[in-house]
């Protein structure tokens, strides 16, 4: 704390002190916000990164909150993490985007799918398992178009329980994703205990690929091809160049999705680019 001279008032660091106010200000403004409609979601086209079909999309969601505008799910998911309102609000997300994935025909090639963030509370929740059960039934979407994207975080807190959650969420189909792999501790030795089908490649490492410095080519590669030993496919996020998306078709990864090929489009845009998809 500093002491302000002109008028003797003890000041915390302004940047301190506005986090602290952010942080109770939205906590607080997560009550009723659902009811009240303030939450909606955007979706992120995925391709396949040779030929460029349209394979699905991801679900992200944002927040038009009353006074401060439309948020980053990076400004409130770690606080509705904490706080543990990601709860309701993880159930509302994959509530309305199996919704509207139901919604959008099949491309020739096959039915589009949906990948939904699951932060690691959620996937404690003992009423996971019956909240995706539920909302493929009320929208009728096939579990098989879904896609749950979780984190490594959340498979190191509670093992056992997210396990036994996963098995019984891939028995309707449903795929498991693990998002941001390599940001966290777990090894791909690691993954080899848990039920997943898709690894997705960070953008960091995405980022790595980009102009003419090689030395970070080699952990991308590695990443794809101990994912292709242990049977997993590989998406990328985060591409924004041509020449990110050529290396990493030459690695063997063959999805993904970036500002490159599309940024996340609202709901009705989306559905556009879905319906253009299945007439093509
Ligand atoms: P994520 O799951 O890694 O999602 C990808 C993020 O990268 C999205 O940011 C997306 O807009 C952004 N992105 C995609 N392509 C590019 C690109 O080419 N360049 C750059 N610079 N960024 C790109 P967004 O929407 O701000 O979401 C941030 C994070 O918030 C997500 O990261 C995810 O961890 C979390 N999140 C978003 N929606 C949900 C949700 O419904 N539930 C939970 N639990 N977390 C969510
Ligand atoms: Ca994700
Ligand atoms: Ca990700
Ligand atoms: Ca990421």
């Amino acid at each position: 704390a500093k002491s302000n001279g002109k008028n003797g008032y003890a000041m915390f660091e302004p940047s301190m002190r506005s986090r602290a106010v952010e942080r109770l200000r939205l906590t607080n403004a997560f009550d009723g916000a659902l009811e009240r409609e303030e939450f909606y979601l955007e979706f992120q086209p995925q391709f396949a990164l040779d030929g460029g079909r349209l394979e699905g999309f991801e679900a992200l969601v944002r927040w038009h909150h009353p006074t401060l505008g439309a948020l980053s799910p990076m400004r409130f998911i770690p606080l509705a993490e904490e706080t543990g309102f990601i709860v309701p609000l993880g159930r509302w997300v994959l509530e309305r985007a199996c919704a509207a994935a139901a919604g959008w025909p099949a491309t020739p090639e096959g039915a589009l799918t949906m990948s939904v963030n699951l932060s690691p509370r959620q996937l404690i929740d003992p009423h996971l398992v019956a909240d995706v059960a539920g909302a493929l039934r009320r929208s009728g979407l096939a579990g098989e178009q879904l896609v749950i994207e979780i984190t490594e975080t959340s498979l190191v807190t509670d093992a056992r329980r997210s396990v036994d959650a996963l098995h019984k969420i891939k028995k309707m189909g449903v795929r498991v994703a693990v998002d941001d792999f390599g940001t966290g501790y777990s090894s791909l030795g690691q993954l080899r205990n848990f039920p997943i089908d898709i690894l997705k490649i960070d953008k960091s490492f995405v980022d790595q690929l980009a102009g003419e410095r090689t030395d970070g080519f080699g952990l991308v590669e590695a990443i794809i091809r101990l994912a292709h030993e242990l049977d997993l496919s590989t998406v990328a996020e985060g591409i924004e160049d041509t020449a990110q998306r050529e290396r990493l078709t030459q690695m063997g990864c063959w999805s993904g999705q970036g500002f490159l090929m599309s940024r996340p489009l609202s709901q009705r845009v989306a559905e556009n680019v879905a319906r253009r998809a299945a007439s093509e």
